[in-house]
């Protein structure tokens, strides 16, 4: 599989290139890597996002190419690329004009993925998707210059926590280091991920912390914000993302969640454990998906109903 996907990306060419919405570091590190890589082989290839990238990710190259508006993809891709991305529906952008002409290459490394590409590179092992577009692209005999390898070494600290969460082994660090080989300065990526907050994440940070609700005798914190602390803050929603990290990070806690309420009747649930409990399952039955440790999911239901819905099934788990 992995040869057969490798020889397409040396083979083939017109690639269209999409991650998730509310994109994080490893979809845009993923999203512009594999762009910028094929760029650099002499394809012709175009990232395309429906979202607008986060401010966060500014330092990175390639952001300005992304197109978000597609009437700019003047011509029909051969393939589509899809990094990241855990079911079909998360897709950011409208490309099903293009998939009825385009086959699609699913590159992903989240559990709960169902495959829904032509081809499928679904490696749940792997902490990062940037993992995989490395070894994709090194399986291709792409060297990563420097500008690659900074994207997809995004991809993989995101994800990781900075070597931090379950998962990481000898192996990802083997690909770190190759990743590191192509010659960028990784404090320029960890300085812009990590040391450059914005104040409003600082306060909103402040907002989740004082709203903590600490449950089922002090196993899972729940916490939530609302999309008026945004506008007050002005900031967007996703400057929220990962803060609910911070909610796992005590003795005792087995889960965190956070609730954000957003504009419309939606409301955006986080879900973060360590150890045993698996939140992937628990976003599963409730529309969601994502990782063991790291979930998330949607939903209209009415706010106290949702929460309920949740405790509950955190109970239910640990029970
Ligand atoms: P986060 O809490 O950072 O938004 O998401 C954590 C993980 O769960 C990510 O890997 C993300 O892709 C996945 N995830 C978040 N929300 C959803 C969702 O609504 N559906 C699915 N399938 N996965 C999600
Ligand atoms: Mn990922």
């Amino acid at each position: 599989m992995n040869s057969e996907i490798s020889k397409i990306l040396l083979t083939e060419d017109k690639f269209l290139i999409v991650t998730h919405i509310n994109p994080d570091g490893d979809a845009v590190g993923s999203l512009l890597g594999t762009y910028l890589a094929l760029s650099e082989m002499g394809k012709q290839a175009w990232a395309f996002s429906g979202d607008n990238l986060p401010e966060l990710y500014s330092f990175l190259p390639g952001l300005s190419s992304v197109i978000t508006a597609p009437e700019r993809i003047t011509e029909a891709p051969a393939w589509i690329i899809v990094v990241d991305v855990a079911a079909e529906h998360r897709i950011s952008g409208d490309i099903a004009g293009f998939r009825k002409r385009a086959k699609l290459l699913n590159i992903d490394h989240h559990p709960t993925n169902p495959g829904f590409g032509d081809l499928n590179y679904v490696e749940p092992t792997a902490t990062s998707t940037a993992e995989l577009v490395h070894k994709l692209l090194r399986d291709a005999g792409y060297k990563s210059s420097s500008d690659v390898g900074k994207c997809l070494y995004t991809g993989l600290i995101t994800d990781t926590g900075c070597f931090r969460f379950s998962g990481v082994n000898s192996g990802t660090m083997q690909i770190a280091s190759e990743m590191l080989g192509s010659g960028f300065d990784s404090y320029e990526v960890t300085r812009y991920l990590f040391e450059e907050n914005s104040l409003g994440r600082l306060f909103l940070e402040r907002l989740m912390l004082e709203r903590i609700e600490i449950l089922l005798g002090g196993r899972l914190m729940v916490s939530t914000l609302y999309h008026g602390d945004f506008e007050r803050l002005g900031i967007p929603l996703s400057e929220g993302e990962n803060l609910v990290n911070r909610l796992r990070e005590s003795r005792g806690v087995e889960a965190g969640v956070l609730m954000t309420q957003t504009a419309g009747d939606v409301t955006r649930v986080s879900l973060r454990s360590k150890d045993r409990l698996d939140v992937s399952a628990i976003a599963k039955s409730l529309g969601g998906g994502g990782h063991r440790h790291a979930a998330g999911l949607r939903s209209t239901l009415p706010f106290p109903e949702l929460k309920e819905k949740i405790i509950s099934a955190v109970e239910k788990a640990l029970a």
